[in-house]
């Protein structure tokens, strides 16, 4: 580790997606790979990769990120994508399921908001569920009074 992004990588806070606490997180292995980047015409592109491992300092929950170098130049963090535990990102990167049928970012905004307080507070995180789902709700246009009845016209 003597690079200028390791160093910053030392000192990383986030969320641990294990806890729901917002703690130093210790790297405490990295992987330099050369994965393949694309594929023309069966030709492969390969281009540096880094997966860096760290281990939370509160539950000791191991987090995975990585993504290609190049991704990194010109990021203002030097935090790389998480990979596992996907914690609240539980959507595509550019927030879509298709391109037709975007998940909307007021959704993933508020389940993002929420999910950190699943294990601090289960009762307001079950409750931050149920607006998520009426915010799906009012998305999908679904038909009923109650949530249990839109829920079911969704179906
Ligand atoms: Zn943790």
């Amino acid at each position: 580790m003597t690079d200028d992004s390791e160093k910053h990588e030392k000192d990383h806070i986030f969320l641990c997606c294990h806890c729901g606490n917002v703690v130093m997180q210790q790297p405490i292995f990295r992987y330099d790979a050369n994965l393949v980047f694309e594929e023309i015409d069966h030709h492969e592109c390969r281009e540096p990769y880094t997966f860096v491992a760290y281990k939370c300092s509160t539950c000791t929950g191991l987090t995975l990120t990585g993504s290609f170098d190049m991704y990194l130049e010109k990021a203002v963090s030097s935090l790389r994508p998480i990979l596992y535990p996907l914690g609240p990102f539980f959507d595509p990167k550019d927030h879509t399921v298709s391109p037709r049928d975007p998940v909307p970012k007021s959704v993933t905004r508020l389940y993002g908001q929420a999910w950190p307080l699943r294990y601090r507070a289960p009762a307001a995180f079950a409750n931050q569920v149920l607006r998520t789902l009426e915010l799906i709700c009012a998305d999908q246009r679904a038909v009923g009074n109650a949530l249990h009845e839109q829920l079911q016209d969704l179906e």
